[in-house]
Formats: structure tokens, sequence, C-alpha cells
């Protein structure tokens, strides 16, 4: 997939918005005008390898919206590869599912989702420990993959964990 192409939410069909994260270069999928899913393709993962904070964009997007509500228990197809999606479950009452895409490494988070992760917790330092663990256990198989490779594989994920908990994190 070229990463300029305007997709198409795997939730609710409308055209995800590129929120463009200048200090990475690339562009994360979000749909801003349907259900507020996320979608992260492999790449993009992949180039968290150094220090940034630099996604203001990216919680203004999502920040204060309503966003369509979508059947989170529907088969999803993978926006960038057209594969199937896998449903994951990531928390310990089975609450939240994120849609994998074991073709291609793309990845989609509901909207909900990160409300409920959210919700689920009631200080901010217990949500800040769920989500540590939401993203090393659950969301990025490719983080697994990356564990066994080298000490860099290290700093990605301190990364996407730092994205990721700054997502939730938007007020
Ligand atoms: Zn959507
Ligand atoms: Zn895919």
């Amino acid at each position: 997939m070229d990463t300029t192409d305007i997709i198409k939410c795997p939730a609710c069909g409308k055209e995800m918005e590129k929120v463009y994260i200048p200090s990475e270069g690339i562009n994360i999928d979000i749909c801003t005008n349907g259900c507020g899913g996320i979608f992260f393709d492999n790449r993009e993962f992949d180039k968290f390898n150094e220090e940034h904070e630099d996604i203001e964009l990216l919680k203004e997007k999502l920040h204060g919206k309503t966003f369509a509500q979508v059947d989170e228990d529907a088969i999803r197809i993978c926006p960038a590869c057209g594969g199937q999606m896998v449903k994951n479950t990531t928390s310990s009452n089975g609450e939240i599912v994120v849609d994998d895409c074991y073709i291609c490494g793309g990845k989609f988070l509901d909207h909900c989702e990160l409300d409920k992760i959210r919700a689920e917790y009631k200080s901010d330092q217990e949500r800040k420990e769920a989500t540590i663990d939401f993203l090393f256990n659950k969301v990025g198989y490719e983080l697994k993959d990356m564990e066994l490779k080298n000490t860099q594989a290290k700093a990605k994920r301190n990364l996407g964990q730092k994205l990721f908990y700054s997502i939730l994190n938007l007020d």
C-alpha cells in the first residue's frame, strides 16, 4: 500500500483522514468523520524508532468528538491489503478487542475500545499500567518479533507505548 492512499475505515466504511506526524514523517489513518477508529499500518509502527512526543495533532483529531457507533463484533477487512482481520482480546475481562491483520501487520482500534480502556480503570496510574500491558501483551505481535532482533526494538516498543498512552490520555 502506498501510505499516501486514502483508505476506507474497516469498521464504518468512511474515508479515513491522514494525520501527519511530523517528527516521524508518517501518516496515521483516523476515522475522524465516522467512528473514530485508528488504523496503523505495519510500516507506521516500524517507524517509531526515536524519541518523540509530537502527537498533539492526533489528540486534537479525537478530542471532544462524538463518533458513529459501529458493530464491534463484525469481521473487518484490512483496508491496507484486503485480508480478513483477526480479533484479539486485550483486557482481563475480554471487553477490549483490537483487530489485527496477520497478512500485512495492520492494526485497527475502535474509538470505543480506547474509551473502554479509559473507563475501565479508576486512577490514571491504574490506566497507565493497564495500557502498558495492553500494548506489550496484546497489541503488537510485531513487537514480540522485534524483541528477538535487537536493542533498537526496545526503543521502538517504548515509543509505541508512549504513543498509545498519549492517545488514551486525551484530556
Ligand atoms: Zn470508521
Ligand atoms: Zn492487511
